[in-house]
């Protein structure tokens, strides 16, 4: 299959591309699209066949369920049982924005599209040429990540082209994407409000308008011997090739036993690599080493993180030592990504 790169504005719609990706859509075939958290691969939701074709295009185990892509609140109504108090209110303070909600599905999204669950995850985007996208399509667009399962999630349509070239009708290249870490996902369809997925929009966010909300346990922890309530998070996700290993502690110890790993490392040829920030990026003698920016901006590390580990795939290293990234905020998202992609490797320094 060829696949079609077209390059897209946001603050200049190409009403052109855009009805010709829409019509893609509906014939049954899949584009990859830019969003404000990350590049996505959308088919038509409500098609059963377009969902196969987005597992297949991925590689992605069909068990681990579908986010659906609408442009208009008016839009929920058809996908779920019911609208619950929280999701209306969720709305009104999020949407368009980077958080979805799990609700109980309708008869009319296909078991294909939830990985075979009740319940069917939806967000509404912020960005303009996703939405302009979405709406050409005919208002539902089932869409994952555009990488291939287990690899950084694409913040830039070059990742995408690495993956799925080949594989996908259509691809629109709108550029670096703004926040560079999925959307949060918040379960609706338990006793109480349960985040299942960190992201941009934080605990402290869904409190002031829900009251109390829950968190998985499952979110910074492997140990609990309890499986993920997203199915998607219980799979190794977001790895670099490089083997990738996290060291915590204060700041000097960590640069201190990273120096000494990495010394190891390159006795044994490897090409070695650090995740470093602004303050520390000239401490590491890895044969790469990269910024996440600064500890004072969070936002400006989930921004980078998907790119970081991808650069170094692209460079070919091998061995990758990064700092601990834990925050209250958007570094809670940033650490579990960063620990997915690890595979909880960590060595604590005290
Ligand atoms: P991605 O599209 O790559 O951001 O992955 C979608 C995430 O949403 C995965 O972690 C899924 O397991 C999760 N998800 C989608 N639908 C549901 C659902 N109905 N219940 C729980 N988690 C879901
Ligand atoms: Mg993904």
């Amino acid at each position: 299959m060829k696949t079609r790169i077209v390059q897209v504005d946001e603050n200049n719609i190409d009403r052109k591309a855009v009805r010709e990706a829409g019509e893609i859509i509906r014939r049954g075939g899949l584009v990859a699209f830019p969003t404000e958290t990350v590049y996505g691969l959308g088919g038509d939701a409500l098609n059963p066949a377009s969902s196969r074709k987005i597992y297949e295009a991925k590689g992605r185990p069909s068990d681990n369920p579908l986010i659906v892509h609408i442009a208009e609140w008016e839009a929920l109504a058809a996908l779920v049982k019911k609208v619950p108090e929280e999701a209306v209110k969720l709305a009104e303070a999020f949407w368009p924005g980077p958080l979805t909600m799990i609700l109980e599905k309708s008869d009319l999204v296909p078991r294909e599209t939830t990985g075979g669950l009740d319940t069917v995850a939806v967000r509404m985007p912020s960005h303009k040429t996703a939405l302009a996208f979405i709406r050409a399509a005919g208002g539902y667009v089932a869409a994952p990540s555009a990488n291939r399962s287990g690899r950084p999630s694409p913040t830039v349509a070059k990742y995408v082209v690495q993956d799925l070239d080949g594989r996908i009708d259509m691809i629109l290249d709108g550029g670096d994407v703004e926040l560079g870490l999925e959307s949060t996902i918040v379960d609706l369809t338990d006793r109480a409000p349960i985040i299942l997925r960190p992201g941009y929009i934080t605990r402290q966010m869904l409190e002031k308008v829900l009251g109390r909300v829950e968190e998985d346990v499952t979110i910074l922890r492997d140990d609990s011997g309890q499986a993920p309530k997203a199915p998607g998070m219980k799979y190794r996700h977001y790895a670099p090739k490089g083997e990738l290993m996290i060291v915590s502690g204060p700041e000097e110890k960590v640069a201190d036993y990273i120096n000494v790993q990495l010394d190891l490392w390159r006795s044994k040829n490897k090409k070695t690599g650090v995740i470093a920030t602004d303050a520390t990026i000239n401490t590491y003698r890895a044969d790469v080493c990269k910024s996440a920016g600064s500890r004072l901006d969070e936002s400006s590390i989930g921004r980078k993180l998907y790119r970081i580990l991808r650069e170094f795939d692209d460079e070919s290293v091998e061995i990758i030592y990064s700092e601990s990234f834990e925050g209250a905020g958007v570094g809670q998202a940033v650490m579990n990504r960063l620990l997915k992609a690890a595979g909880h490797r960590v060595t604590e320094l005290k």
